[in-house]
């Protein structure tokens, strides 16, 4: 069969990878601790889960949704926003409703790439913003995150060459997978770029609830002047455990917003209406989950970096995300210290080469495993390393 050049070049998506190789390490009767997927072990509240059962069972919400979402699931996205981050949004133009995030991230670039047209993409990353940029026939260039330069782009590196054919820059703080995180003060110097060289910028907000030690992650809308050329993509997956619901929104301004509804007008047919209502009682009703899900990971966190700092491993200490971005130990490359790790101690964690070359050196522990056998990890990390 001849199969199109677009996924033929594909690398293999990282995370089918892992599982593979934890898969095959099972079917020999290994118990392994995977710290290799981010992916919420604790179950969506309650409140949430009785929403969607009430909604479903409601036959007008049987037929096709609407395509930009229903009005009342937008004005809460928008009401949530502006409580959130001081930023006042129309609901009806500069919101969008999506089937969770990453399908946002992943038809976005249809609506502002031709053929050849550039865009900056972070490396390391999430592997969306390169593949959605291939698959529209855009050119992805690297935005290198350094540990010197606090894991951001060092935009005045950026070859004026490049920043003259770029249309788009995607970036993602906090970060997965360096758990970085930016201030308004960055970000203000991105917009001031953006706007010299018209590009769009793309910015994913997954992780802005799950911040620790009083840190509050900004909005690149809190910037003056962002909006006309930002879209920002908000999930409900990592704040309120709903990976599996397939809901988020984008946020931005209204003639991106436009281009973007048009481009899902002809690829999906919108979000189960008792889904975008069960999404409204998340971001409407109470919020102690979210504090609650913070304290879960802030503790996971410090028992990880407690264990890995015992055993002499240099890790910085997360401020925010469910990720410990750490420096493999002198002498591996990333994939070599993830083998030694399955093979020695039956952990497995992400290498951090499979986020691109940039990652190379790292590895990624996630925090979405119950706490016994986060400690478990831990223990075991413990005996076969001290
Ligand atoms: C988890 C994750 C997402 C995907 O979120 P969904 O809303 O579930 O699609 C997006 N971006 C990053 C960086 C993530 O880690």
């Amino acid at each position: 069969m001849k199969l199109s050049q677009r996924v033929v070049g594909l690398p293999p998506y990282l995370f089918a990878e892992i599982d593979r190789r934890v898969e095959e390490k099972r079917r020999q009767g290994v118990d392994v601790i995977n710290f290799g997927v981010g992916d919420p072990d604790l179950p969506t509240p309650s409140h949430i889960v009785e929403a969607l059962c009430e909604e479903a069972a409601r036959p007008e919400h049987h037929r096709y949704p609407s395509y930009r979402g229903m009005p009342r699931f937008r004005e809460a996205a928008a009401s949530w926003v502006s409580r959130r981050f001081g930023v006042s949004l129309d609901p009806e133009t500069e919101t969008l409703a999506l089937i969770g995030s990453k399908e946002g991230i992943a038809h976005f670039p249809l609506a502002l790439l031709d053929p050849g047209d550039v865009a900056l993409v972070p490396d390391p990353a999430y592997p969306v913003y390169r593949s959605s940029t291939l698959f529209c026939g855009g050119v992805p260039v690297e935005l290198p995150l350094h540990e010197g330069n606090d894991f951001l782009p060092d935009l005045a590196s950026v070859p004026e060459e490049v920043w003259r054919k770029a249309r788009l820059l995607f970036l993602n703080y906090p970060n997965n997978p360096t758990a970085a995180v930016a201030d308004l003060a960055f970000f203000e110097e991105l917009v001031h770029y953006a706007r010299a060289h018209d590009v769009i910028l793309a910015h994913d907000l997954a992780y802005s609830e799950i911040t620790f030690d009083g840190y509050v992650a900004p909005s690149l809308l809190e910037v003056p002047g962002a909006r006309e050329r930002t879209v920002e993509f908000h999930s409900l997956s990592k704040t309120y455990n709903m990976t599996g619901w397939r809901v988020g929104f984008a946020v931005g301004g209204a003639e991106v917003i436009a281009a973007f509804a048009k481009v899902k007008e002809n690829i999906d047919s919108g979000v189960f209406n008792a889904v975008q209502l069960a999404a409204v009682a998340a971001l409407e009703g109470p919020q102690d989950c979210v504090l609650d899900n913070r304290e879960v990971y802030r503790r996971r966190r410090d028992a990880l970096l407690e264990g890995l700092r015992s055993i002499g491993w240099e890790v910085e200490v997360p401020s925010a995300t469910l990720y410990v971005w750490m420096k493999v130990p002198h002498g591996y490359d990333s994939r070599e210290f993830t083998r030694h790790l399955l093979e020695k101690a039956e952990i497995a964690v992400a290498p951090g080469s499979a986020y691109g070359a940039r990652g190379e050196g790292y590895v990624r522990f996630s925090l979405t495993l119950p706490d016994e056998r986060l400690r478990e990890g831990v223990d075991r990390l413990k005996k076969a390393f001290s």
